[in-house]
């Protein structure tokens, strides 16, 4: 919060800034440069009022004004009614321009994509840090090796928001852009102490995966318990209750690792879902499921690297319409069924492993020969 602005005979000014709520400490910065302030007011589910600020550079008004009508309430409304309240209701909602394409300062996000949306209609970057006002600011990894908590849920949020905005299409299409950049080599959350510089690093540690592989398990995820309990899920990791709303600034920050979300998920779904967490975000693999004829019946089976339960259900099409179909021991069986019956999850719901995803071993030659062709 500015709380006051100090003029000195000499011309210049002492800005006196203060906080007052917990703060997440990787996302501190300084941002200095010619602004115009551009302004409005927003009212929380909770009740709260709160300032919206965008310090955009003097040269971008307008564009940042388009952008800041355009965007603003609608993203601060979109995460408030499928998350929760804006955790820093007390304070100021807030943008600063920087030369550098974002990151998520708490109540003053660092924004740089110069005022563009992008295939799905929106500004990507301006939603995916909003995004972590709740995941990394509200609820922040207590462990870099969780940083999936962050970067996961931050970027299923613009999968979720292509959905609402655009319509299924898009957002399969987003999904399936996102499939395309999981790395099979890499886990998206391994056991362990890691430094930031190790997560992000690509080909070495998790990289992309903390993103796109860590999303698109989140996405399988809401197939598996259905809307009303994922959310239930995504607001107790966040809030630790199903019903934000009915908090009221000061929102409590909190801590949370991948064995809390397994725990969380456990306690929602009421059965326990570490063979889940296990294989999606602990392991590398990425499995496979399997479809054959047996005389008059169709058997799928889930193929995985070790001995893990790993009983997914599985949506299939049949004679078209979409049924949930279960397995026990990996193993389902369709009686009377013909495989040109049957399309397997045909809106991308289940992360699995595609014709279009490379093994690892495929991954790894392909990295060696670019690198020996450049
Ligand atoms: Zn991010």
């Amino acid at each position: 919060m500015l709380i006051e602005v100090i003029d000195a005979p000499d011309g210049k000014k002492t800005f006196h800034w203060q906080t007052n709520v917990s703060t997440n400490i990787y996302g501190i910065a300084l941002n200095i440069a010619p602004y115009v302030l551009i302004e409005s007011e927003y009212e929380s589910v909770n009740g709260t009022m709160i300032p919206v600020v965008f310090y955009a550079i003097e040269d971008h008004e307008e564009m940042a004004r388009e952008l800041f009508d355009r965007e603003m309430h609608k993203t601060i409304e979109f995460f408030e009614r499928v998350v929760g309240p804006y955790p820093w209701g007390q304070e100021k909602i807030g943008i600063a321009e920087t030369p550098h394409l974002g990151m998520e300062h708490q109540t003053i996000n660092a924004y740089g994509n110069e005022f563009k949306r992008d295939d799905y209609g929106f500004d990507w970057l301006l939603h995916h840090e909003f995004a972590h006002e709740w995941f990394g600011n509200l609820v922040s990894s207590r462990n870099y090796a969780d940083l999936w908590i962050h970067e996961g849920l931050g970027a299923y949020m613009q999968v979720v928001y292509t959905q609402e905005v655009m319509g299924d299409a898009a957002a399969h299409h987003r999904l399936y852009n996102t499939y395309l950049r999981i790395d099979p080599c890499q886990p998206v959350a391994p056991r362990g102490e890691f430094s930031d510089d190790q997560m992000y690093a690509e080909g070495t540690g998790p990289g992309r995966n903390i993103f796109a592989k860590g999303s698109f398990a989140l996405h399988s995820l809401k197939y598996v318990l259905g809307d009303d309990r994922f959310w239930d899920v995504i607001r107790v990791l966040a809030y630790d209750t199903t019903e934000p709303e009915k908090l009221k600034a000061p929102i409590q920050a909190r801590f949370r690792t991948t064995d809390d979300f397994v725990k969380i998920v456990s306690d929602i779904a009421g059965t326990d879902m570490d063979w889940f967490i296990e294989v999606y975000f602990r392991s590398t693999q990425v499995p496979e499921l399997t479809s054959k004829q047996d005389g008059a019946d169709v058997v799928l089976k889930w193929i995985t690297d070790d001995a893990l339960l790993f009983d997914m259900p599985v949506p299939v099409r049949i004679h078209g319409s979409i049924e949930r179909i279960e397995f026990v021991d990996k193993t389902a069986r369709l009686e009377d069924t013909q495989l040109s019956d049957i399309q397997i999850d045909p809106n991308l719901q289940i992360l699995r492993k595609l014709s279009s995803m490379p093994t690892c071993e495929e991954k790894k030659a392909e990295a060696e020969s670019s690198q020996a062709s450049t």
